[in-house]
């Protein structure tokens, strides 16, 4: 029952003959729509630091300040230009990833590597949230008995990471201080494997969920930008699991928390050599 938008065209040929050519252009149509969506969304993610930073140099030439008021607005000016960075940043990996396929040699990626890098970086991010009086976020993640048995996943390693980082990184922005946040991987019988990242944050109301993964689309704009969100996270997380033959499943409720999980088909999945000595032996 979806509306189709055709292009039709009326030649005449021969004596009274005519030639009725029809063409379905709802694809096309929906594609330079969303090109165009894309373009101006960008113009104004880029406008709006934009402008808070030449505000800002205006106010620094006019304006006599004392050395406090000139180093914090200084030190505005800077987060300005780091939102901006951020920002290029992802639109320079979505634009990699929608480019190039995934080169079909890969790597057999040590999930304990990954993990041990996203714990630590959490762990990293949780700290330095604490020094500025935030309470930390309780973290719970496999432990290191669990991650001898971790195996490996067959991909680009500095993709794999960027997917799981941003679902941990948006599970602590999104989260208030002092949440919990279970990050779980689990190969199961049937030889795929489970990723989630689970939180006790706000929730998201289910009419978002379908959407959540398009480029720019947020629940809350500006508690994204105050996060330092680029809109662009869940795009990237997308792409990367697609690449990889893997889904991405958000079950989410409000007041309750969000589960990010990522299954694994089993043709991308190795459990660990460790495992494999053993039941050589
Ligand atoms: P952003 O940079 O805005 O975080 P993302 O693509 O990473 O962009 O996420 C899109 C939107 O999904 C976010 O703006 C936020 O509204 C919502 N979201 C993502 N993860 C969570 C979460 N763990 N809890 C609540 N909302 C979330």
């Amino acid at each position: 029952s979806r509306p189709v938008r055709l292009s039709v065209q009326l030649y005449g040929y021969g004596e009274g003959r005519k030639l009725l050519l029809a063409r379905d252009v709802t694809a096309l149509e929906q594609a330079e729509a969303m090109r165009r969506d894309f373009v101006a969304n960008v113009s104004h993610e880029i406008r709006t630091p934009l402008t808070v930073l030449a505000g800002f140099v205006e106010t620094l030439q006019n304006l006599p300040l004392e050395e406090d008021e000139r180093n914090r607005y200084l030190e505005l000016m800077a987060q300005q230009a780091e939102r901006m960075r951020h920002l290029v940043e992802d639109l320079l990996t979505l634009s990699r990833l929608e480019g190039s396929p995934l080169p079909s040699n890969n790597d057999w990626v040590s999930v304990a590597h990954l993990l041990t890098r996203c714990e630590n970086e959490a762990r990293g991010l949780s700290n330095a949230l604490t020094r500025k009086q935030v309470r930390p976020h309780v973290l719970n993640f496999p432990d290191e008995a669990a991650l001898k048995h971790a195996g490996e996943i067959a991909g680009a390693s500095a993709e794999l990471h960027s997917a799981f980082s941003n679902l941990l990184a948006n599970a602590m922005r999104y989260t208030p201080a002092g949440g919990q946040i279970d990050v779980s991987w689990q190969i199961l019988d049937d030889g795929t494997a489970r990723f989630s990242v689970k939180d006790s944050g706000p929730g998201i109301d289910e009419k978002h969920v379908s959407r959540l993964t398009e480029r720019f689309y947020r629940v809350d704009r500006s508690r994204s930008r105050d996060t330092g969100g680029t809109g662009l996270g869940l795009a990237i997380v997308k792409h990367v699991l697609q690449r990889h033959g893997a889904k991405l499943h958000i079950s989410s409720a409000m007041g309750k928390g969000s589960e990010f999980s990522v299954t694994f088909p089993v043709t991308r999945v190795r459990s660990s050599s460790a495992d494999a000595t053993a039941s050589l032996l």
